[in-house]
């Protein structure tokens, strides 16, 4: 299997290439060069393997230049229950007939990204083996929140490597914040930046494809690479459990093999539905890819108007890993539906960077609109969920989740589609305790974030993570914030160059 570049379908490179590079040199996001398929008989015999198995079995599709064995040693050391307080890894809830939580968040940081950033330093360090480069990886992470913790715990120590993680000064959660800041770890660096997560997420793009850094890193036997889900390495992690969900369903009698199911996915930077796309075309049996955002509702006008236009204003919400307005995996979805043309591409993403907009022709609003279904929903929504759930199920759920269940009700609501269907479910409520316990109390409490979780065990009767706990007596570390014109000049000094 090869990979090519979104922005150039002539570039041909194996995984451990795409993965060591995280972006290819034009800009563009590495692409597998076909989608390998699965028949309904592999699929049900994934049921039958523990998960790392599983994930190691559809890893066996995409990375080709990995030995069985090399495979193996990144699965068994990521999905273990040393990282994650569940034997299952991702853990399926039934919240009512015919609708399943995925928990995707049982890992060391309580979200989602951990599914992932578990498996990439193993998949980095391996394929930079594998292509016998003896440079230092350095890894920039941009981050709304989530995935930095996550990269952080992935990388700290781990040989060959250092990590150096942006986030936006306000746009965190106090939780995420304070998790950033007392990051253990001899290899980690984690500093705040004035502006929003896009900002963030620019500047490591401009600092990723400046040849001047490029020059500087390569003198010190240095190079960079990605840990943000323009990264393949992060993205096929991601297709594992929708698969593994399935075929677990299908073992526990939920659902006929065959069946159809709806995937509901609270969105940000489009990384996880795009996993589910991909599952979807590797033959897992999917109805709608259903795309919840909160108020930041730029992909619910895309995929409902064929207009991308991020020139609208910015709100930072009670749902802040999904406040972004450049979704970058996006890309890789219109590369594919276009039939890999990269001109179009090329055209499109140049005008998202001029002029923030774009259109896209009427044969792919077409397209769109049978895979995709896209909806939104305010705090004020979110909340109002949280609530009911919690009341009607006796089941907590944190914001971003709460905003993927609410999209799914409207959606019902308005199509009376009865097809099973998998919620991601993409953080621990523990995660965002101050909006859930408000949520689910209806009051304001002036509880510190510690006592906050204390109640919400005691309202919630679910464990709390270990992780989160130990913060409390933690040290704060990182205490750096700084302007956007000043990103590059930090990391240079900070990489002592
Ligand atoms: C990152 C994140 C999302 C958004 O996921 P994308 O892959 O960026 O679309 C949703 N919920 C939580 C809790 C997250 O951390």
């Amino acid at each position: 299997m090869f990979y090519n570049s979104t922005r150039n379908s002539t570039v041909k490179v194996n995984s451990a290439e795409a993965i060591t590079q995280g972006i290819s040199a034009d800009g563009g996001l590495f692409v597998p060069e076909s989608i390998p398929e699965l028949s309904l008989e592999e699929i049900k015999a994934v049921g039958d393997m523990n998960y790392a198995d599983r994930a190691s079995f559809v890893f066996s599709k995409y990375l080709t230049d990995f030995t069985d064995a090399e495979i193996h040693y990144c699965t068994d050391n990521a999905y273990s229950t040393k990282n994650f307080e569940t034997e299952s890894i991702a853990e399926i809830a039934h919240l009512f007939d015919g609708t399943y939580m995925l928990e995707l968040w049982h890992g060391p940081t309580c979200a989602f990204k951990d599914m992932a950033l578990q498996i990439l330093p193993y998949f980095l360090t391996t394929s930079a083996k594998k292509i016998n480069l003896d440079k230092k990886i350095v890894i920039l992470v941009a981050t709304s929140g989530d995935t930095g913790k996550a990269a952080l715990e992935g990388f700290k120590d781990v040989e060959g490597t250092s990590i150096m993680v942006f986030y936006p000064e306000d746009g965190v959660s106090p939780m995420q914040k304070r998790q950033m800041k007392t990051q253990e770890g001899s290899n980690v660096g984690v500093c705040a930046l004035k502006g929003n997560f896009d900002d963030c997420q620019n500047g490591v793009k401009a600092i990723f494809t400046d040849g001047d850094v490029k020059a500087k890193l390569d003198e010190k036997g240095m190079m960079f690479s990605s840990a943000n889900s323009i990264n393949w390495g992060r993205l096929v992690p991601q297709i594992v459990y929708y698969i593994s969900a399935y075929a677990e369903l299908v073992k526990d009698g939920e659902i006929e093999l065959g069946e159809k199911i709806n995937i509901v996915v609270p969105t940000g930077n489009f990384g996880n539905i795009l996993a589910g796309y991909y599952a979807k075309h590797m033959g897992l049996p999917v109805n709608k890819l259903i795309c919840a955002s909160n108020i930041n509702n730029v992909l619910t006008d895309f995929i409902n108007t064929g207009v991308y236009d991020r020139n609208r204003k910015f709100y930072a919400t009670v749902s802040p890993s999904m406040d972004i307005l450049i979704s970058s995996n996006l890309e890789r979805l219109l590369y594919l539906l276009t039939d890999r043309n990269d001109t179009l591409i090329k055209e499109w993403f140049g005008k998202l960077a001029t002029e923030g907009k774009y259109e896209v022709t009427d044969d792919i609003k077409t397209k769109l609109n049978e895979e995709f279904c896209a909806g939104f929903c305010d705090d004020i929504q979110t909340k109002k969920t949280i609530h009911e759930i919690y009341e009607k199920y006796s089941y907590t759920c944190d914001t971003h989740t709460a905003v993927a269940v609410k999209v799914y009700e409207d959606y019902k609501k308005a199509t009376g589609d009865t097809t099973k269907t998998v919620i991601a479910s993409t953080a621990s409520p523990y995660k965002f305790s101050a909006s859930v316990l408000e949520a689910v109390q209806d009051s304001v409490s002036d509880l510190d974030e510690y006592d906050m979780i204390d109640k919400l065990a005691e309202l919630s009767k679910m464990p709390v993570p270990t992780a989160l706990a130990d913060l409390r007596n933690k040290p704060e570390r990182f205490n750096d914030v700084i302007d956007k014109a000043e990103q590059k000049n930090y990391v240079l000094k900070t990489l002592g160059i």
